[in-house]
């Protein structure tokens, strides 16, 4: 393996291609461990998806709108010697989520799990026992997830477990935990009876952008990382988030540059075994770094920056896109006193909607709709008495023969027949009096995806569907991983996790190759 030429690393900047929240996560990170930071973002705005619309008195996050595990953003802000909670003022959402099914019945989720049995007495006595079982196994996985999975480099089985090493008792009960080889829509299944019970479940996949009958057992996890944590909005909504991790890079010196694409990571002396050594913009400037960060897709960035055989050995793994969605963002001169914060309106058959979706590869004709209706927690998003409504239906990641052009006015009117069917929005086409609306095309270009997926790589196999690629690339010294399509994955907390990985791995390396701290080389 080719040496770090250290004189030449200390005196270059690390650069990040970049600024979702996990470019975001990693440039802090990287910056308040005492690297010099430059960051590269091809948008005018800084925070990838996390992004905001305004129009005539309404707000609107356009991208992620449910936070939870807030713990990873904390560790983010400590980095830096900071508190999180002295740059976002966060509010606990419960219940988490109000669920409408196609009988014309009502769940919501509460956040405490005794609170939630209760209801669920009522409301399906048949399942209290079985969420709860569901729950302790969900916390089962998420130990085991911690254990093995989180806040390192990951990128299959044997970064996990050393077999010869660590095989004793508890860690083989540990992997026995995990049920390799089950689903989770399987795990639901067996103990929650009740197909409304089971179909809410489903959806903390949704996540990830994956299908229940697709994904492995263990991110059955994910609920009780929720349970556990909780659901939090940001007051000034998601969009506080990025707007807090830049305010804290700018403290912190990193070098920033919006409407700065990147077009090619250099090798040192042009060699395809080389190490990451700069990158080169769309503008055609060179410009040279000791290591580099990609918050860009990871496949792309091996296709596109990389190139050459080490792209194409990379790119020959088949590496599933995670679902797109159409997104509407509709501005009412009327509110819906009906709905919670984040609301889930569901479709008439969990299975039936998972099969277009992720195995045919087509839209769902009776989809589940997200609702957030920010309003219930900070009014100011729209104009007195309105509404600003955010609602998300997931759709297959973009297709070849797929032209959202000529199918949204159809799919527009499916997603709003729905809205009236099953949760009682009857008289919501006449209330609009501003709309905005984007497809998998327009996420595709926004925020330069593969094939216009929103959370990266699906996370389909009933034995590695959880693993990704890892965030230390094995193909290209120097370069690292951060973002929904790197290990561990999609979502807000993850991303943000998978920066800390990709900054924390690359200042090991540095320190390690280098033979000195930073304070050291400071001084
Ligand atoms: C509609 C929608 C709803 C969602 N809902 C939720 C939710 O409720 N909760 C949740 O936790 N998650 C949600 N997510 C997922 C979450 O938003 C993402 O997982 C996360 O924000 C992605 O962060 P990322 O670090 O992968 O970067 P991204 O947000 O994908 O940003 C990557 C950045 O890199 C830039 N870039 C790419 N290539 C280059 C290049 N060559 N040169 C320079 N810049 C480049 C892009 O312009 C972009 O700004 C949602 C996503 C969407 C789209």
């Amino acid at each position: 393996m080719p040496v770090l030429n250290v004189s030449n690393a200390l005196s270059r900047p690390v650069g990040v291609i970049g600024s979702g929240l996990g470019g975001l996560a990693a440039a802090c990170t990287l910056a308040a461990r005492g690297h010099r930071v430059v960051l590269f973002e091809k948008n005018p705005w800084l925070g990838g998806k996390a992004a905001q619309h305004e129009a005539d008195g309404f707000r609107f996050d356009m991208g992620p709108t449910i936070l939870t595990v807030p713990s990873v953003l904390e560790r983010i802000f400590a980095e830096a010697g900071e508190r999180m909670d002295a740059h976002l003022d966060l509010k606990r959402i419960d219940p988490q989520w109000r669920c409408f099914f196609e009988d014309g019945s009502v769940l919501d989720l509460d956040q405490d799990a005794v609170a939630m049995a209760q209801r669920l007495r009522t409301f399906s006595p048949k399942s209290e026992a079985g969420y709860a079982e569901f729950l302790a196994m969900s916390e089962k996985l998420h130990e085991v997830s911690r254990k093995f999975f989180f806040w390192r480099s990951v990128e299959d089985i044997g970064d996990t477990l050393d077999f010869k090493k660590n095989m004793d008792l508890d860690t083989l009960k540990d992997v026995l935990s995990l049920r390799m080889g089950s689903t989770v829509a399987r795990e639901i299944r067996k103990r929650v009876p009740d197909k409304r019970v089971s179909q809410m479940l489903d959806h903390f996949v949704q996540y990830v952008g994956s299908s229940p009958y697709l994904a492995p057992a263990v991110l059955c996890s994910i609920a009780h990382m929720q349970t556990q944590e909780g659901v939090w909005y940001p007051m000034g909504g998601t969009r506080a988030v990025p707007e807090a991790l830049t305010a804290l890079a700018e403290r912190l010196g990193v070098d920033i540059r919006t409407e700065t694409g990147i077009a090619r990571i250099d090798r040192e002396d042009g060699r395809p075994d080389g190490r990451a050594c700069g990158v080169v913009t769309e503008a055609g400037e060179r410009i040279a770094l000791s290591a580099v960060v990609s918050n860009m897709d990871s496949v792309r960035t091996y296709r596109e920056l990389i190139g050459g055989d080490t792209g194409k050995r990379f790119t020959r793994r088949k590496r599933e896109p995670a679902c797109s969605g159409v997104v509407l963002y509709l501005g009412l001169d009327r509110a819906y006193p009906h709905l919670a914060h984040h609301d889930f309106v569901f479709s008439r058959d969990a299975k039936e909607e998972f099969d277009y979706i992720y195995e045919k590869g087509e839209p769902a004709p009776d989809p589940t709709c997200y609702i957030a209706a920010p309003s219930r927690t900070e009014p100011g998003v729209a104009p007195e008495g309105g509404e600003a409504l955010y609602i998300l239906v997931h759709a297959p990641y973009l297709r070849p023969h797929h032209d959202w052009k000529a199918m949204l006015p159809a799919y527009r009117q499916v997603i709003f027949d729905k809205l009236a069917r099953t949760a009682g929005l009857t008289d919501l086409q006449s209330r609009i009096r501003t709309e905005r609306v984007l497809t998998p095309a327009d996420i595709h270009e926004r925020y330069r995806v593969l094939d216009g997926a929103i959370y990266g790589l699906a996370s389909h196999g009933r034995f590695m569907g959880a693993f990704k690629p890892g965030n230390r690339s094995r193909e290209v010294e120097g370069l690292y991983l951060a973002g929904g399509a790197a290990h561990p994955g999609p979502g807000m907390p993850m991303v943000m996790m998978s920066g800390w990985i990709a900054a924390d791995s690359l200042d090991q390396d540095m320190r390690s190759n280098s033979g000195m701290t930073l304070a050291q080389r400071s001084a």
